[in-house]
């Protein structure tokens, strides 16, 4: 790996930083959209990426999402067992420690956003962010909840090795949609891909952003809003809340940033999207 810093974005007085866990991942299209409504499938392989956002300003250092991880049993290949440590490398470009992250919001709880709650100290799994405090929707957390008691081996087995040893030591905490994290960020509801998905909206003196997680997880949802993920737990409310945010972004002239391709700005027209990567 070069020394490259990760990308990143000053909005004024607040940057949002890329942290790529896996940069490039391909999927067969089947295995990742169900085209909605008159929607067309898109023709070939999808690329996508894992990771998180590390957002720096005035509130500390906030990380939203945390990426597939190291060292966790999943039925997925390319996420069973990795031993890169890319994220936590990407976090020392950027200058800071694991011990510097302040607060870890996830977005939701499926597998590829929670990995680096959690390393395995050779006995436990314990909390990757020794300082950090743990937050995601309550609503997201009483689901994943209901679900695991239902399924132990409940997203891939994710919640056992990511969430629960943090809620287990008091690390995890609910919140509710409108919670602020200082005067710049806020955490919004756009429940649908799961029950209490969220969406982080970072207002800069300049730019604002708007850190969507899996609402929208393909650059071909733009113009097919109402193409859901194959894992969206609710497909029509993800899709309204794909339109209402999307709508909302295209509005403020804000900068969309997805988990899981490159950030840009969204044009509406007749209930449809464009979007304009901006190049990092
Ligand atoms: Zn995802």
């Amino acid at each position: 790996m070069s020394a490259v810093p990760p990308p990143s974005l000053d909005l004024g007085g607040i940057a949002v930083t890329w942290l790529a866990d896996i940069p490039s991942m391909e999927f067969a299209p089947d295995d990742l959209l169900v085209p909605g409504g008159a929607d067309q499938g898109p023709g070939g392989a999808l690329d996508l990426t894992f990771g998180g956002y590390l957002i720096s300003g005035d509130a500390g250092t906030v990380l939203v999402d945390a990426g597939v991880g190291d060292g966790k049993a999943r039925s997925r290949p390319g996420w069973n067992r990795r031993s890169d440590g890319a994220l936590p490398i990407a976090l020392e470009r950027t200058g800071l420690t694991l011990a510097d992250v302040d607060t870890v919001h996830l977005t939701h709880l499926h597998a590829d956003h929670v990995g680096w709650n959690t390393v395995w100290d050779g006995d436990a799994w314990i909390p990757t962010f020794p300082e950090a405090k743990y937050l995601a929707l309550g609503d997201e957390l009483d689901w994943g909840r209901v679900e695991y008691a239902r399924d132990p081996g409940f997203m891939y087995g994710s919640y056992a090795d990511s969430v629960l040893p943090l809620s287990e030591r008091g690390r995890l905490e609910a919140v509710g949609d409108g919670f602020r994290i200082g005067d710049r960020i806020e955490v919004r509801a756009v429940p649908g891909h799961t029950p209490g998905s969220s969406a982080v909206i970072v207002r800069g003196r300049q730019e604002t952003a708007v850190l969507s997680g899996d609402l929208i997880h393909h650059p071909h949802q733009f113009a097919h809003p109402l193409t859901c993920s194959r894992f969206c737990v609710d497909r029509a409310a993800s899709a309204e809340a794909r339109r209402g945010l999307l709508d909302w972004t295209a509005r403020y002239g804000a900068i969309l940033m997805p988990a899981h391709f490159g950030w840009g700005r969204v044009v509406a027209a007749d209930g449809r999207f464009r979007f304009q990567p901006i190049v990092r």
